[in-house]
């Protein structure tokens, strides 16, 4: 049993290492999501055999109330995590990774304290120091501080995404000093409770003080940088998980925990980059004050906006041999994938050689356009990156900017008083002819004016982006019957 218990734990590590692989590449994250969950599978299995096998070793009875936590886990995990996946839509799906994050960071700070509660009934700290060294204690404070950061910070950014909290960043005089004194508190509290695990009372100060420290530190960050912090508290979910697998002495928590962690912050590193901040600015500068307010920039004289209708637009579309998609934020709230994909279809159709230009934070997550164009089986070949679409934009007939708005802004380019500033765009503002499909005037997530909007060959064309979309369509098959 101990063998299969062995196979069974390191293929669901192999799973993780591979399935990840796979999620690297669009063409492959299903795959890749599909055998992680086969590895997930074989972690709840190989766990369960780890219970039989820890209760054979300790001389105890096995009955149906031992896999009662776990059969109770699994059943309220699928009770809420089932729904909650079909339910959830595609635009809210950065509240939903925040929320599991938090749940995340909440599991490993119980299992580090169920560690602990276990080790100081059965040992003595000394003995327990003794025998083990200064590892479990240690690695069950870190998953704690980590784990109790991680859910409050997770519930913040969850609040903030979700509207229930201001998107504003919530700022006061001394506050990175306050926060750093209590980030040394906990730094000299962790070194007390690791060489003596004893002190019960820290670990339960420090935990409070923890799940304080997680709002602390997330309130002053702006709504616009939040998918940025949910991707840093992705991280150190894993960290925390990490942690407490050392604690509990798991190799799988451990594999699993380094997983999530260095793919967090990697993908940190990534967004931080498309958007060329640091992570300390992210972290400490209160950016994104704005989200949908007036916007910042709006006091320049940039003339007046030209607005067409899609009837009006359908005919240099007919006529455009080269278009491209610029998609954003705008096109999943639309949901306007799947008429995208078809007249996508119509232009190639009419001679036109189509592409689709992804900016790596376009959207609300990253990859947030990825997952929407390949659900309406748009052919990943078409995906262009904004390095490869920028030096031959100013080749191309018609640009058509769906929901997008900061992406796009050439005020980040050519304006260093606007606060993106050196974030890298897609440089619409290029091609000969830009339609700008967005439903007002109104800023992006940034909250600052487009002077793109403003330009000789700029359109707006007003309305839904899914409606503007399938008018264009009618256009064309009016034409064609
Ligand atoms: P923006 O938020 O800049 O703009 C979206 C636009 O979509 C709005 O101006 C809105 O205008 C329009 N829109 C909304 N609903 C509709 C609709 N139904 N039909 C047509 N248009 C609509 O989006 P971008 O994708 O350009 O930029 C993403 C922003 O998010 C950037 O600031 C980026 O830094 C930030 N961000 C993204 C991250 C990511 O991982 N993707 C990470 C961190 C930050 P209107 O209301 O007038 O219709």
């Amino acid at each position: 049993m101990e063998a299969l218990m062995t196979v069974l734990l390191l293929s669901a590590a192999a799973c993780f290492i591979f399935g990840l692989k796979l999620m690297s590449k669009p063409a492959t994250a299903r795959k890749g999501n599909l055998i992680s969950a086969l590895g997930m599978t074989m972690a709840v299995l190989g766990t369960g055999l780890l219970i039989v096998h820890d209760h054979e070793l300790a001389g105890q009875e096995l009955g149906f109330g031992t896999f009662l936590p776990v059969i109770l886990g699994i059943a309220l995990g699928a009770v809420v995590g089932i729904p909650a996946a079909k339910l959830v839509k595609m635009t809210a799906m950065p509240e939903m990774v925040a929320l599991f994050n938090g749940f995340g960071g909440i599991a490993s700070l119980l299992v580090g304290w169920a560690e602990l509660h276990g080790k100081l009934q059965e040992t003595s700290p000394a003995e327990w120091i003794a025998e083990m060294g200064h590892l479990p204690s240690s690695t069950i404070f870190l998953a704690m501080l980590i784990g109790g950061v991680t859910f409050t910070g997770s519930l913040v950014a969850f609040g903030k995404l979700a509207g229930y909290i201001t998107s504003k960043p919530v700022l006061y005089k001394g506050q990175n000093f306050v926060n750093g004194l209590i980030v040394l508190l906990m730094l000299g509290g962790g070194i007390w409770f690791t060489m003596d695990p004893g002190q019960y009372w820290i670990f339960l100060v420090a935990a409070v003080i923890s799940l304080g420290l997680g709002i602390a530190v997330v309130i002053p960050i702006g709504g616009a940088d939040m998918p940025v912090v949910i991707s840093l508290l992705n991280s150190y979910s894993g960290l925390a998980a990490c942690a407490a697998g050392f604690a509990v002495n798991n190799v799988l928590l451990i594999i699993t925990g380094a997983l999530v962690g260095a793919s967090g912050i990697i993908l940190t590193n990534i967004m931080c980059k498309a958007m060329n901040r640091s992570l300390a600015n992210v972290l400490f500068s209160g950016f994104g004050a704005a989200e949908g307010s007036t916007a910042a920039g709006g006091g320049k004289d940039r003339g007046e906006a030209k607005s067409k209708s899609p009837e009006d637009a359908y005919y240099v579309l007919e006529a455009a041999r080269s278009v491209v998609f610029i998609p954003g934020y705008g096109m999943a709230v639309a949901q306007a994938q799947h008429a995208v994909r078809e007249l996508a279809e119509i232009l190639e159709d009419n001679g036109a050689e189509v592409s689709f230009a992804v900016h790596p934070v376009a959207g609300r997550m990253p990859g947030h356009m990825n997952v929407l164009l390949a659900e309406a089986n748009v052919s990943y070949d078409k995906l262009i990156g904004m390095e490869d679409i920028n030096p031959i934009m100013d080749t191309i007939d018609v640009a058509i900017v769906i929901g997008a708005n900061d992406v796009v802004n050439p005020a980040a380019r050519d304006e260093p008083d606007c606060p993106i500033y050196g974030m890298p765009i897609i440089e619409a503002d290029k091609a000969r002819t830009v339609f700008i499909l967005k439903r007002s005037m109104a800023s992006g997530f940034a909250g600052i004016e487009n002077p793109l909007f403003f330009n000789d060959n700029s359109y707006m064309v007003f309305g839904d982006a899914k409606r503007t979309i399938e008018a264009f369509v009618a256009e064309f098959k009016d034409a064609a019957s």
